[in-house]
């Protein structure tokens, strides 16, 4: 059988791959990869104000809207010892979004494969080799092995990086956050749209109301302390939320029950270094993964995306500053979260002997 022949391939069609995808596809030949045949149910579904403006400069933003997400006004947390509300009123870009974020996903493939990218799902890359023009690039699909010949590499796969570190690259990761979470139901009053975060001795909780009267809940904590084997335990989640003093009694009057057993997820800041070289790009959590706390995974992932594709873009066209350039951007983006990542958690110091916050003091 024939290699297939493209000019950028990209594997993994979460938000990076897909806006990634979506941006080169009018000019290039794309091929756009994923291991999952469709998004599956995911933790991540704050998208903060200023997504909007990416959105409206890749053309999506009026489709965006039909999508039927739920506006998010802002923020109520217990953080320091403090209660406090911060709302977007005040926000040139207006509120924000609590995504129904499968949803969200499957809607940013769909606009890649209307721009013209070709989607293969399930598929990923099996082996990678150097070729004159470009890479040779073996494919795992169920019907068996496939040939491609690309010039240009993306790597969009998430926190794993395979592909960016099957190039050489390094994953750096920065500390050992993970997430116990979950899904329920609000069955009494209505929620007024703000995300919650609430402070705690072994860690941070999160929640927030999303489409459909659903709701999702979350604990963050370190991997390798006693809490995080509880993470897993059904019912500890909603038992341990239901004694705060916030959130508990926020739970209490939307009448939240859990629908579905706790899952874990991998939330540590971590970075790939290098994140693009000559021929490829890594882009979203595969260059720079951030800490939920951060709430900026998503948008990092659009920018990125579209920031790649325009680098990939450059490089195709003979730029030869297209990926240095690209690798600047990543590493300013990255000092800037490190800074404001260790401001937010040096305000939190009710439990200064605690593993947790003690890791998180400023030296
Ligand atoms: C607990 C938690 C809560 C979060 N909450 C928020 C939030 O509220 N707001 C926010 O903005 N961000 C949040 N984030 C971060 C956000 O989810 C990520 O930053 C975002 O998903 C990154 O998008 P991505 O496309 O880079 O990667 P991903 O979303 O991980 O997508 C990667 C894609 O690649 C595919 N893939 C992986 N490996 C391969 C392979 N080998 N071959 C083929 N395909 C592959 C996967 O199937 C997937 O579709 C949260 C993260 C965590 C862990």
């Amino acid at each position: 059988m024939s290699a297939l022949e493209a000019d950028v391939l990209i594997q993994g069609a979460g938000p990076a791959g897909a806006c990634a995808a979506l941006n080169l596809a009018p000019f290039r030949r794309v091929l756009l990869l994923d291991r999952q045949p469709a998004p599956p149910r995911r933790i991540g579904e704050s998208l903060p104000p200023a997504a909007r403006r990416l959105l409206a400069d890749m053309g999506l933003w009026d489709d965006f809207l039909r999508q039927g997400h739920r506006p998010c006004h802002g923020n109520r947390s217990v953080w320091g010892g403090l209660a406090a509300e911060q709302d977007f009123l005040r926000d040139p870009d207006g509120h924000g979004w609590h995504l129904d974020r499968a949803r969200f996903e499957l809607w940013l493939r769909q606009q890649a494969v209307e721009r013209g990218a070709a989607l293969l799902a399930p598929a990923s890359a099996a082996a990678v080799a150097a070729e004159d023009s470009g890479w040779r690039v073996t494919l795992r699909t169920p019907a068996g092995p496939r040939q491609v010949h690309a010039r240009v590499l993306i790597d969009a796969g998430g926190r794993a990086a395979t592909l960016a570190r099957k190039l050489g690259a390094r994953r750096q990761p920065g500390d050992r956050l993970v997430c116990g979470w979950l899904y329920g139901h609000d069955r009494g009053e209505a929620d007024n749209g703000l995300s919650r975060i609430e402070a705690a001795e072994h860690g941070w909780w999160y929640s927030a109301a999303l489409p459909d009267r659903q709701r999702v809940l979350a604990f963050h904590t370190d991997a390798d302390l006693a809490a995080a084997r509880r993470l897993r335990e059904p019912g500890w989640l909603v038992d341990a939320a239901a004694r705060l003093p916030e959130l508990g009694a926020l739970l209490h009057r939307t009448g939240f029950a859990a629908a579905m057993p706790a899952e874990l997820a991998a939330a540590h800041s971590a970075r790939t270094s290098p994140a693009a070289g000559p021929g490829w790009f890594a882009v979203g959590d595969a260059a720079l993964s951030f800490d939920p706390l951060s709430s900026q995974g998503l948008f990092n992932a659009l920018y990125t995306g579209l920031a790649a594709a325009e680098a990939a873009d450059g490089s195709l066209n003979g730029d030869a500053a297209a990926v240095a350039d690209y690798q600047r951007a990543l590493d300013a983006i990255g000092a800037a979260y490190r800074r404001h990542l260790d401001a937010w958690y040096g305000e939190e110091r009710r439990w200064p002997t605690a593993t947790f916050w003690r890791r998180r003091q400023p030296a």
